[in-house]
Formats: C-alpha cells, sequence, structure tokens
C-alpha cells in the first residue's frame, strides 16, 4: 500500500537521521539536521560519512521529490521528527509549539494586521515550526525574522525554512542583547518562561526586576515592543500566571505606558500537565497615533481545541469581536 505524503516524509528523515546518528555518534536531532540539510542539497555533506553509508543515503534522498509535497506536509512530517527527537530529552523551555497553538496564532495574524505585505519577528524561533505554521496560512507576502540563542535549534529552524522554501532572515543570538533588525509590523513568539542569568543586561530594561533575576519573559515582551512599529501587534503565548507574579505591577505599569491590550486567549487546560503550566495567547498592539484602543478586549477560554463543533462556536465569537470593536 502507498505510504500517505507525510508518513512518507518521516520515514525518509527517521531512517536516514538514525543511519547518520550512528555513523557520526551524535543525537537523533543533530542527525536530523544533517539529513535536512542533505535532502535540501540533493547530496551528502558530511565528510566524515564512509563511501557506503553516502551511497545508500543518496539512494534514500533521491526517491523523494520535495517539489511533490505541499510546504504543510513537509513541515508536518518535520515536526513529529522533532518531536521523536525532542522524547529523548529536552527542556520544557525548548519544546515545540505544538500545531494546534500555531493554527491558532495564525488565525489571529490574519485577522488582526491588515497590510497587504508585512515584516514578522519572532524572537524564540526555536525548530521554526510556529512561525512556518504561520507562514504556511499566510496568502500575504510576509517578510520574516527569527532569533534563536540554541545554535542546534537554529539548525533545526534554518533547514526546516529551506525544506519549506521560506526565506526567513535567522540571527544565532540572545534575543535581549542588542538586536540588529528594521522595525517589524507583527511579533510572533511562544516565549520562554523563566529567569534571564545576566543581570547586567537586564539593567536596560525597563521591566528589570527590582533585585535579583529579572523575568526573562518579561524582558522579552519589552525587547519585541521596541523592535516593532507603532501600532504593530504582538502575538505571544505566555504562562497564565502573568499578571500574578511578584513582578505582575511593574508589567501592568509598563504595559499601561506603551501598549494596549486587544485580547487574552486561555488554552485549554486539558493541552497542559498541570495547571501551573498552563498558557494563554496574549495580543498586544503597540501604542501610537491615531490608534485606538478596542471597546472591550477580547477575552475567551479556548475549548479543546480539536472539537470542530467547539473551535467553530469560539472562532464565531472571535468574529463578532472584530466586527464590534475593529473595523
Ligand atoms: N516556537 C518555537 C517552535 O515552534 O519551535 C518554540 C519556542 S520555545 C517555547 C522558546 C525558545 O526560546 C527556545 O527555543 C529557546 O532556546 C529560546 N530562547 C530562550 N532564551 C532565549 C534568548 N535569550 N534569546 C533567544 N532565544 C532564546
Amino acid at each position: 500500500m502507498k505510504m500517505a505524503p507525510v508518513e512518507q516524509l518521516f520515514t525518509l528523515f527517521n531512517e536516514t537521521a538514525l543511519v547518520i546518528q550512528e555513523e557520526l555518534s551524535c543525537t537523533y536531532l543533530e542527525a536530523l539536521a544533517e539529513t535536512g540539510e542533505n535532502l535540501f542539497h540533493g547530496s551528502v555533506l558530511q565528510d566524515e560519512i564512509s563511501e557506503i553509508t553516502e551511497k545508500r543515503l543518496q539512494k534514500q534522498y533521491k526517491e523523494i521529490h520535495l517539489s511533490s509535497f505541499t510546504k504543510e506536509e513537509i513541515r508536518k512530517a518535520y515536526q513529529l521528527v522533532i518531536l521523536k527527537g525532542m522524547k529523548e530529552n529536552v527542556q520544557p523551555n525548548h519544546q515545540m509549539t505544538p500545531d494546534s497553538v500555531g493554527m491558532l496564532m495564525s488565525y489571529l495574524v490574519d485577522k488582526f494586521i491588515e497590510q497587504p505585505t508585512f515584516r514578522l519577528l519572532d524572537p524564540a524561533i526555536g525548530t521554526g515550526n510556529l512561525v512556518t505554521t504561520v507562514l504556511n496560512q499566510q496568502q500575504r507576502n510576509v517578510q520574516s525574522i527569527g532569533i534563536e540563542i540554541d545554535d542546534l535549534l537554529l539548525k533545526l529552524a534554518y533547514v526546516n525554512a529551506n525544506l519549506q522554501e521560506h526565506p526567513i532572515e535567522l540571527f544565532n543570538q540572545d534575543s535581549l542583547e542588542p538586536l540588529f533588525i528594521d522595525p517589524v509590523d507583527a511579533v510572533i513568539a511562544d516565549l520562554p518562561v523563566g529567569y534571564y542569568p545576566n543581570d547586567v543586561r537586564a539593567s536596560d530594561y525597563q521591566l528589570k526586576a527590582p533585585e535579583g533575576h529579572s523575568y526573562a519573559h518579561h524582558l522579552f515582551i519589552e525587547q519585541s515592543v521596541n523592535h516593532t512599529k507603532q501600532g504593530g501587534y504582538l502575538f505571544f503565548i505566555i504562562p497564565n500566571g502573568l499578571f500574578e507574579s511578584d513582578q505582575a505591577q511593574q508589567l501592568r505599569e509598563y504595559f499601561k505606558e506603551e501598549i494596549i491590550v486587544q485580547g487574552v486567549l486561555q488554552l485549554p487546560l486539558s493541552m497542559f500537565k498541570n495547571n501551573n503550566a498552563a498558557k494563554s495567547i496574549l495580543v498586544l498592539q503597540k501604542k501610537g497615533e491615531g490608534i485606538a484602543a478596542p471597546k472591550q478586549a477580547l477575552l475567551a477560554k479556548l475549548p479543546n481545541l480539536s472539537s470542530a463543533v467547539e473551535m467553530d462556536n469560539i472562532l464565531r465569537k472571535i468574529d463578532k469581536w472584530f466586527l464590534d470593536n475593529k473595523r
């Protein structure tokens, strides 16, 4: 029986990654990045690989024609192999943004942003799954930029972008250090949550902690706002307790000065291990001349994202909010 396209690609990524992992004595995810790059270039790029293995890999790559797959099929297959690799060991803050959340972010980006073309930044791009989920749903021309501190994740993002033919400009650096990018129209990010260890750097931010380490997720919000044009939108995946922490008061004051809160959509608790790990999507707009706040912010508790009927209801509620509050 013929395999489904995603399964066919998954099998190729998985089998060739296992061969490379063995041959290079590296981790599965490192091997995955290598095999993805080989597939993109149509040749085996690693000098350390023996001739016999090279031939075997070449044969497998030749059996696949990337151009016969959709971008979404490529993204989904790559997502599945990354998930397999991440099961081995991954820090919670490195986890890939799941499909369902990416689709929702995508829907919101589509609804809020009106320009026919726009610049999009993901300052915590990770594997690139979130940003490419959004790009694959976009009919518009989007100029995208991604930043990531971890070199393996950045390599996975770079291979992901290449395989899906998305020209994303990538930077391998700490996003809280100065960024050399022009202002963007929109930011999306699944924020890394926790303390930022670099107190010296943190001291440049308004949202620095009065004492001790600052929260990385607070600084990420401020840095993102700094690089957004007036009236631009920011879509963040945040911990539910963002406004209840010991530094929440500071955050609220900062928001009052710089930002309009457009909405908070709470993701279903069933998606998370426990209530403390639960997250929401926060939609912000940078203040600017002629930018008005909505009559009421969009507040919703999202139902189980795999229930079509419940999702349909909530999307209708969101559509109504747009009619009443936006245009
Ligand atoms: N959206 C990503 C995806 O689909 O793969 C996942 C994002 S993950 C929840 C958060 C990411 O932020 C991780 O990849 C982590 O390495 C990155 N990160 C953490 N601190 C950072 C920093 N200071 N500068 C840049 N990236 C950072």
